[in-house]
């Protein structure tokens, strides 16, 4: 599977937020898991049957609901000759919207991993277990153990842990035996020593290089010899840039990388967070600046950077919640376009055009997420997009003190 890129990610994310919002007054919200390898007409099939068993539903709004999601289900089907790649879900059904009114949803979903397990759910929310399990990352790391004694290195994918490499030295003990001077024996150790080092320094590069998108590396051993192996620099520094940290442990064999990946987890957790707070400091730095600053904040600022062409990093809160409108005059066709949170949506009312004399309101023609927004622009003029969530303080700052919206400049500009 590729990797799920931040959009991705956070798209996926506000389905489910809505998904999870959705609730049916009785069971009638129906979700459907179709694997890959399944053929559609067995999930028709499987569905003509559903669909009769329904009709013995006591109420007669509940069964008419539930036969109504299997017939748009079915008609949604058409559409696909088979599966895609990773399967397709299926969630519909008549979502309560207060008093005694409900509202019909559909989504079909084409998941970031393949689904394995064919599954049909009819209750009153929708089953998302199986799809929020794929949101968990399943990032790799490289794993390395070294001593004076051993060096084993391994790989880290989502949870699973796999052994590349395992070597030993032939680098003596520290103490010397009789008979040799203790000042040559040490000088020789020392350089057996550093042989060794620079051997498990090439092996470790060469086989972390080919292991394609490594997220960083955990370097571990009992004692200070993996502290002097980092900041020697034994790794080719394409490696070496990638090290997140050292810890200790008790093995440099493969029972050591367990221990590695158990001692650095907690620091894997925050990782996330403090690559985005490393970002955010960054801009943070930037703002202070009273000269040539680098940092650009506000949707308008943004905006014109952006059309500058001139925004190396756009930081984008993920709590932002807002939507990009566009607003067509049905009599001049005049448009214009503006941002309206989510929250004041549903009672914004349109304006009257103001480049025609018609009384008219305009309407809605379309709406997207602002996040979406912005870095569909952003992208296509090659800037960045990060987004932010509100894991950290510095985070935080970016939703509350400068509106969810804000730059890294590749140059300073007056704006
Ligand atoms: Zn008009």
């Amino acid at each position: 599977m590729s990797e799920m890129t931040q959009r991705e990610k956070y798209d996926l994310k506000r389905r489910l937020e809505e998904l999870k919002s959705c609730k049916g007054r009785h069971t009638e919200l129906i979700s459907l898991y179709v694997p890959p390898s399944k053929q559609i007409f067995d999930v028709t099939a499987y569905l003509r049957n559903e669909y009769s068993q329904s009709q013995n539903i006591k109420s007669k709004t509940t069964m008419k609901n539930v036969l109504s999601a299997i017939e748009s289900i079915m008609s949604r089907l058409k559409n696909f000759k088979q599966p895609p790649e990773n399967g397709v879900i299926f969630f519909v059904g008549h979502k309560s919207v207060g008093a005694d009114k409900t509202e019909m949803v559909a989504y079909v979903i084409e998941p970031p991993m393949p689904i394995t397990t064919f599954l049909y759910r009819c209750d009153s929310l929708f089953y998302l277990d199986p799809l929020q399990a794929m949101m968990v990352e399943k990032e790799v790391y490289g794993l390395l153990l070294v001593d004076r004694r051993e060096c084993t290195l391994g790989i880290l994918k989502g949870n699973q842990i796999s052994m590349l490499k395992y070597m030993t030295s032939q680098v003596p003990g520290k103490h010397g035996r009789g008979g040799q001077s203790q000042r040559r024996f040490e000088r020789l150790t020392e350089i057996a020593a550093h042989e060794w080092f620079v051997k498990c320094g090439e092996e470790a590069s060469e086989i972390f290089q080919q292991e394609e998108n490594i997220k960083g590396i955990l370097v571990g051993g009992p004692g200070p010899t993996k502290h002097y192996f980092v900041e020697e620099k034994y790794l080719h520094y394409e490696v070496q840039e990638k090290i997140i940290d050292t810890f200790d442990t008790g093995y440099t064999d493969e029972f050591g990388l367990r221990e590695l990946v158990s001692n650095a987890a907690d620091t894997m957790t925050n990782l996330k967070v403090s690559s985005e707070k490393k970002l955010m400091k960054r801009f943070l730095k930037e703002v202070t600046k009273t000269e040539n600053s680098l940092a650009v904040y506000g949707e308008l600022q943004v905006r014109k950077a952006l059309e500058m062409g001139i925004v190396d990093t756009l930081l984008l809160s993920e709590n932002l919640r807002r939507y990009r409108i566009k607003l067509v005059c049905s009599s001049c066709q005049y448009s214009e376009h503006r941002t309206v949170a989510e929250e004041d949506l549903e009672a914004f009312s349109p304006p009257k055009c103001s480049k025609c004399d018609s009384s008219a309101e305009m309407e809605i023609k379309e709406k997207i997420d602002l996040i979406d927004e912005l870095s569909d622009f952003a992208e296509n003029t090659s800037s960045k997009v990060e987004i932010i969530s509100t894991g950290s303080e510095e985070g935080d700052s970016l939703y509350s003190a400068f509106n969810g919206i804000a730059g890294i400049l590749r140059y300073s500009v007056d704006l």
